[in-house]
Parts: structure tokens; C-alpha cells; sequence
């Protein structure tokens, strides 16, 4: 890894559910005041909850009210080529960045429309049909938990870069050393987009064991600690969640990573604490 380029720094928000009040976004977006990202990402919702809009909405919101770069995430399994044409046009309008092209989880009951079966699918879509768009892609440090193993993972993740993707935005991890590991074994495979490291603040013990059983992410015994000890206490342990955020980012500057992306969960108290805390390592972005 070279520790001669400035990192990337991006963060992450959700559209509010479909009934929820449309203002709590504004309320993210303007708590975030301050904080100075390379661009936002907007998740895309799968489940009944969510609205097929609402991502492109609050796209064009930050891009035009908040004058920040903006990538729109896009699920796929559930998409048909026109549904996909659909999103993507709204994303265009919205003059979003780029895509982060994803397959989505699976929702029970619901029938995947059969067209995209890999992020990888879509990505080759937009190449060849929205060649303006870049696109961004997901990638899993301790590897995907349908992968039978992280070197297999790794291959197939070099398909979704071989397909067009010129980004990757890692999920989350809490021990550095798996996300430097992957580094490796990626470099190793031949896939040298940039990778940004995500991190995701802690903030209650039900979320990271939570996260922990979905996402595979492993608790290291220092993290595992600070969950016992402030488990009933939550004003503490989202203070130390804060301190843990900030030396795993200083740490992956610090070791020349590409970039980090900070999942904000909408908390825009947290990322602004961690943004005071480490800002000065991040070059302001060049826009
Ligand atoms: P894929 O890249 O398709 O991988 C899924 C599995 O298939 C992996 O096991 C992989 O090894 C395997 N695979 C991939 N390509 C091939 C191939 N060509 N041949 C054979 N096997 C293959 N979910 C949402 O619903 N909305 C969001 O907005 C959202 N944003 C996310 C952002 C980030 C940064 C991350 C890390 C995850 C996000 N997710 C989101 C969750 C994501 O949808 C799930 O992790 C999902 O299970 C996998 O999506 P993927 O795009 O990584 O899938």
C-alpha cells in the first residue's frame, strides 16, 4: 500500500422509511454541516418499508441543496431490465456520481425477477447501457457470508471488477488487520481499483452482535471488552465507540489505505465527534 496519496473520505445514509417524515433526512444531511466528504453514498431499500425513489430523491437533495458528490446505490435480484433502465434514469436526472452496484439480500417470500443473479450482472448493464455512470461495487474484508471462503470470495469479486466496476466500498470491519489482509489477497488477484475501508461506529451492543451474526464481522477481544463493560450504559459506550471509529481510521490512514467510507446510520452527532477527531488526516476534497 503507498502512503503517498491523500484518502478518500465518503459517507453513508439511508432514506427515511417509506412513512416516516421526509424532514428527518434534512435533519442528517444538516447535522452533517462541518464534516467534508469526497461524496455520499445513498442506500437503496429492498424491503416493503421502502420507497424505489426515494434513493434518486435524496440523491438530487444532496447534490443540489448540499453541493456534495453523490453515489446512489442500486439492489438488484428483484430488478428487471426496466426496472433497472427506471432507476438508472432517475439517478442520471439526479446527476449522481456514480452507482454502487449491488445484488441486494434476499427478502423472504419474494421471488428474485431472475435477470441480475450477481452484482456483477449489473455492473456489465450499466457499463454497456449508462456509460456516463461509474460504477461502484461492495466488498467484504472477512469475505461474503455465502462464500465458502474468503479466497474464493476474493475471485468472484475480481469478476464484479473484470465486469466494470472501478470502485469498491468494503463492509464493515472492527480489526484492521483483516481489512490489510484482504488488501493483500485483492492486490494479489489483480484487482487495483481503489477500496475504500467501512466503518461503522459502534453505538449499542445489540447492533454489533447484531451486525456481527449477519455480516460475519468478528468482535475483537479489545471491542468485546468495551461491550461488556458499558453494556447498560449508553452514553459510554457511544463515547468509546466514537474513540475505537477514530483510531481504526487513524490507523488505516496511517497504514496508506485508499480511502474510508463511514456508514452514519443517520447519526450525524457520531460522525461529526469522529470527523473532529480525525478531519486533519483527510486532504479537503477537490470539487
Ligand atoms: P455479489 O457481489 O453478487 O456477491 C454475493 C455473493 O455471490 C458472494 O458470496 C459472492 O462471492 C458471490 N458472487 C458474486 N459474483 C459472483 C459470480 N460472478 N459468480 C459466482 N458467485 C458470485 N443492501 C441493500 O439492500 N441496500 C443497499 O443499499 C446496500 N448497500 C451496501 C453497501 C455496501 C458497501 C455493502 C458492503 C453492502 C451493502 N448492502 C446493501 C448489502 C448487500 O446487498 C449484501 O451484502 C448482499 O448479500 C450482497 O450484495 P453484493 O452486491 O455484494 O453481491
Amino acid at each position: 500500500m503507498s502512503t503517498d496519496h491523500s484518502p478518500i473520505f465518503s459517507l453513508e445514509v439511508f432514506p427515511p422509511k417509506r412513512n416516516a417524515a421526509v424532514g428527518t433526512i434534512y435533519d442528517t444531511l444538516d447535522g452533517l454541516q462541518g464534516v467534508d466528504p469526497d461524496f455520499i453514498s445513498v442506500t437503496y431499500g429492498t424491503g416493503k418499508q421502502s420507497d424505489r425513489t426515494a434513493t434518486a430523491r435524496i440523491s438530487n437533495t444532496i447534490r443540489q441543496e448540499y453541493d456534495i458528490p453523490v453515489v446512489a446505490h442500486l439492489t438488484a435480484q428483484y430488478l428487471d431490465k426496466d426496472g433497472a433502465d427506471e432507476a438508472l434514469d432517475l439517478f442520471e436526472q439526479a446527476k449522481v456520481r456514480g452507482v454502487l452496484a449491488l445484488r441486494g439480500d434476499s427478502v423472504e417470500g419474494r421471488e428474485p425477477a431472475g435477470v441480475f443473479e450477481h452484482a456483477s450482472d449489473l455492473a456489465a448493464y450499466i457499463r454497456s447501457t449508462h456509460p456516463d455512470l461509474d460504477v461502484y461495487g461492495a466488498c467484504y474484508p472477512e469475505g461474503h457470508p455465502e462464500a465458502t471462503s474468503l479466497s474464493q470470495d476474493v475471485e468472484n469479486l475480481k469478476k464484479k471488477v473484470d465486469a466494470g466496476v472501478s470502485h469498491l466500498v468494503s463492509q464493515l470491519f472492527y480489526d484492521n488487520s483483516d481489512f490489510l489482509n484482504f488488501i493483500s489477497l485483492a492486490r494479489e488477484a489483480g484487482i487495483d481499483t481503489p477500496i475504500e475501508a467501512g466503518i461503522m461506529p459502534v453505538m449499542n451492543v445489540g447492533q454489533v452482535r447484531r451486525m456481527g451474526k449477519i455480516c460475519g464481522a468478528r468482535i475483537p477481544h479489545a471491542l468485546d471488552r468495551m461491550l461488556d463493560r458499558w453494556q447498560d450504559d449508553k452514553k459510554s459506550l457511544r463515547a468509546a465507540g466514537i474513540v475505537y471509529a477514530s483510531q481504526q481510521i487513524a490507523d488505516l490512514v496511517a497504514q496508506g489505505v485508499d480511502g474510508v467510507h463511514l456508514y452514519t446510520m443517520n447519526h450525524p452527532g457520531v460522525t461529526r465527534r469522529i470527523w473532529q477527531n480525525v478531519g486533519d488526516l483527510f486532504e479537503p476534497p477537490s470539487r
